[in-house]
């Protein structure tokens, strides 16, 4: 048996939207991004929602929109697929990186306080908190909680904390669409929350993200900055802004539309599939499942990565698991030892433990909302098998 690392969850109601969109001519800056739009409006409850044309380009419009400029310090976490810092570094600004709760992956919230304490006060307290070099001049500006897995971040202490200090949240909730914290859902709580369709997510455009927020300005700006920087009233040729093509096509937006129509039937899919493998894994000696915490009142599932104990060879494992039709891959290889934020900041292996020890540990299973009992009964053999062997 071959099993897929993962598969979009596509229907022929899906198939159709698409199709529907091409037997017009309006591909792009139609009917269907402003419909899908007001789709996740009502989704989430956000005042606004700008679509674009991936979660990364959300990512950076929310980043611009937030008035975050060269040398201004963001508290974000380097446990995260590497878009959340990435949009800060395109501004040049300035990760400020804690670690993680090592439970969810997620930020912890007492690190962030503490930083953000010292980062106000300045001087001396703020050095250990700063990268050994690229560290910039500027002051604390923002936060960015990543929601990790599927599983929101610590939001509450989180917002006291933005409130405190007077500071921007812009909420990745790239890998969390649809799930919930204490009542409300992921991307709700911050000035920005960011969504991202790419196949292997919850819901696919084929590429795609979106932003909401509540701050209607700031939604304005957005949509000049995806479009070019045309602001309304501009012509196709008069550019307001230093802007960016980060358009939504029409295609992917009657996907997104369709897909989001059937997003909770499909969460429950992925529950169904999360709650076969805890039960397949418990017995298996060497590994630890995931852990929804009491907070998350409703996960939504991304991917499945369990953690292996020490004394495992995660290389080797994985070598040995892909031979037999089950890959899988490692999650994540920390941000802050990937080869360029080495060269700007200078992080050494140990800067942040929790983080490494987790990317060290950390092995995403085949996972999908189209998966069978089978396909997952199948990868849990083989992976008892193969631990076993170890
Ligand atoms: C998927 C993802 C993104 C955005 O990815 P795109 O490929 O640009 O759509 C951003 N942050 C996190 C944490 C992600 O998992």
């Amino acid at each position: 048996m071959k099993i897929p690392m993962s598969s979009p969850d596509l229907n022929a109601a899906d198939r159709q939207a698409v199709n529907d969109v091409i037997l017009t001519p309006i591909l792009s800056l139609g009917p269907r991004v402003v419909e899908f739009e007001k789709a996740f409006c009502e989704y989430t409850g956000a005042r606004q929602a700008v679509a674009v044309s991936s979660g990364t380009a959300g990512l950076h419009l929310a980043v611009r929109a937030a008035g975050i400029t060269s040398g201004d310090l963001v508290i974000t976490t380097p446990f995260s697929f590497v878009a959340s810092t990435n949009a800060l570094l395109f501004e040049n600004a300035v990760p400020v990186f804690v670690d993680v709760d090592p439970l969810t992956g997620n930020i912890n919230p007492q690190l962030a306080a503490s930083a953000a304490r010292d980062l106000m006060t300045g001087g001396k307290a703020a050095e250990k908190w700063l990268p050994r070099k690229g560290r910039g001049s500027g002051k604390l500006k923002a936060l960015v909680p990543v929601d990790v897995f599927g599983q929101p971040a610590e939001m509450e202490p989180i917002m006291e904390l933005a409130r405190r200090y007077d500071l921007k949240v812009i909420e990745d909730s790239c890998e969390a669409v649809g799930a919930v914290y204490q009542g409300k859902k992921a991307g709700t709580f911050g000035d920005f929350g960011i969504f991202a369709f790419y196949p292997n997510k919850q819901m696919t455009t084929g590429e795609g993200g979106l932003v909401i927020t509540n701050d209607d300005q700031a939604a304005a700006m957005m949509r000049a900055l995806r479009n070019q920087g045309r602001a309304p009233g501009d012509t196709w040729l008069s550019h307001t802004y230093l802007g960016y093509n980060y358009r939504l096509d029409e295609m992917s937006a009657a996907l997104g539309l369709s897909q989001l129509i059937r997003l909770d039937e499909m969460l429950t899919k992925r529950d169904q599939i999360a709650s076969w493998y805890a039960e397949e894994l418990a017995g298996i000696q060497g590994i630890q499942a995931p852990v929804v915490v009491p907070t998350t009142t409703r996960m939504s599932w991304f991917v499945y990565v369990i953690r292996l104990d020490k004394s495992i060879d995660r290389t080797d494992l994985a070598r040995r698991l892909e031979a037999r039709g089950v890959p899988v891959r490692p999650y994540f290889l920390p941000i802050h030892l990937q080869p360029y934020m080495i060269e700007r900041f200078g992080y050494v292996e140990g800067d942040f433990p929790v983080t490494e020890d987790l990317g060290q540990r950390g092995v995403a299973l085949p996972f999908s909302g189209v998966m069978t009992r089978e396909q997952v009964d199948y990868v849990c053999a083989t992976l008892s098998e193969e631990i076993s062997r170890s």
